[in-house]
C-alpha cells in the first residue's frame, strides 16, 4: 500500500490539523488484517537497506516529529527495528546541553546526519526549535521566524550531499494522548516515562498545532516532504510509516557495488583449495 501521495503536505500548502483524521486507518479494518503488509513492509526495509549501506553512496535522513505520547519511540521500536544497526542510528533531541545551546541551532543536528550508505533516525529533531522554542517563547520571534528559512537551506544543503530526507508528523487527538497517559498510569513498567510537564505541555496544544501547522506549510518540500500520519492507531502508523520509508528506498534503486576482486580468480583459486583438501 503506497500511502505516500495520500499523507503528503505539498510543498507550501495550508495544513488545517483539525481536519485531518488521526483515526485513519484506510483500506485495513484492523491490526491483523494489516499484518501481512507491514511484514512485507519491514522485509523490504531491510533488503533496501543493504543495498543502501553496500551502495556506500546515499544515505537517508528521517525526522520524527510529534506531541508527548505520540508514538516517536514505538515507531522506532517497531518499524525501525527492521534495519541493521551497523547502518543506522537513532538520535534523541532533548534540551540544549550547555555545549549544544552555546553554537547555532543546526549545530547539534548537523553532527547527527547520516554518513554514506547510513540512515540516521532523528527522534524529535531541529524542528523543535521552532516548536517548543516558540510555543514557550524561549527565544523571541524575531529569531525564530527567520529559523524557517535556515531550516530550508540546511536540508537543501544535505539534499545536494546525497542524503534523502523524509520528515513524519505522528498525529494524535488530545483524547487519545490522554488514554495513552492513563494506560502508562495504570502500569508500573511505564512510570519512568511520566512526566509531570507532559500534562502541563496539554494546555498548549493550540500553540503546538499551530507552530506544527507553520512548519508543515512552510518547511515541507520536494527534496525534503513533511507527511503527517494518522496515529491514533499504532500499527497503522507503523504501516504508513513502513510503507512511505519503503517506497522512498524503492525510488532510490541502491545498487550493489561491482565487485572489487576478480571473482573468476577467486573461484578458481577456492576450487583448487577445495580439491586440495577433499578426501582422495
Ligand atoms: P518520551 O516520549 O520518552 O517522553 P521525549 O522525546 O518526550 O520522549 P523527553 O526527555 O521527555 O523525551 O523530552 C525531551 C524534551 O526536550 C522535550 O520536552 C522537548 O521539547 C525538549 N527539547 C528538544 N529539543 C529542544 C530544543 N531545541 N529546545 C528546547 N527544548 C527542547
Ligand atoms: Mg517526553
Amino acid at each position: 500500500m503506497n500511502y505516500r501521495k495520500r499523507f503528503l503536505v505539498e510543498p507550501g500548502a495550508k495544513v488545517q490539523l483539525g481536519e485531518l483524521d488521526p483515526d485513519f486507518t484506510g483500506k485495513h479494518a484492523n491490526e491483523t488484517a494489516a499484518k501481512a503488509d507491514i511484514a512485507d513492509d519491514l522485509e523490504r526495509l531491510r533488503k533496501l537497506q543493504y543495498r543502501l549501506y553496500a551502495e556506500h553512496e546515499r544515505s537517508l535522513l528521517i525526522v520524527l516529529q510529534a506531541l508527548d505520547a505520540g508514538g516517536k519511540d514505538g515507531t522506532v521500536r517497531h518499524v525501525f527495528g527492521a534495519f541493521n544497526p551497523q547502518g543506522a542510528n537513532v538520535h534523541a533531541f532533548k534540551v540544549p546541553t550547555p555545549e549544544e545551546a552555546a553554537h547555532d541551532f543546526l549545530w547539534r543536528a548537523h553532527a547527527a546526519t547520516p554518513a554514506r550508505g547510513h540512515i540516521a533516525i532523528f527522534n524529535r529533531s531541529h524542528y523543535e526549535d521552532v516548536l517548543v522554542a516558540r510555543v514557550h517563547d524561549l527565544v523571541p520571534e524575531e529569531m525564530w521566524s527567520k529559523r524557517y528559512d535556515r531550516i530550508n537551506e540546511f536540508e537543501k544543503n544535505l539534499v545536494q550531499a546525497g542524503t534523502h530526507i523524509l520528515k513524519f508528523f505522528l498525529h494524535i487527538s488530545p483524547d487519545e494522548q490522554l488514554r495513552r497517559f492513563k494506560k502508562r498510569l495504570d502500569d508500573p513498567q511505564s512510570w519512568w516515562k511520566l512526566n509531570e510537564s507532559d500534562y502541563a505541555e496539554r494546555k498548549h496544544w493550540d500553540g503546538y498545532r499551530k507552530a506544527y501547522e507553520d512548519v508543515l506549510e512552510r518547511c515541507s518540500t520536494k527534496r525534503a516532504p513533511w507527511y503527517v500520519i494518522p496515529a491514533n492507531h499504532k500499527w497503522f502508523r507503523n504501516l504508513a510509516v513502513a510503507s512511505i520509508v519503503a517506497y522512498t528506498l524503492d525510488e532510490l534503486d541502491p545498487k550493489l557495488p561491482k565487485p572489487a576482486a576478480d571473482i573468476g580468480a577467486i573461484r578458481r583459486a577456492y576450487e583448487e583449495a577445495a580439491a586440495a583438501t577433499s578426501p582422495a
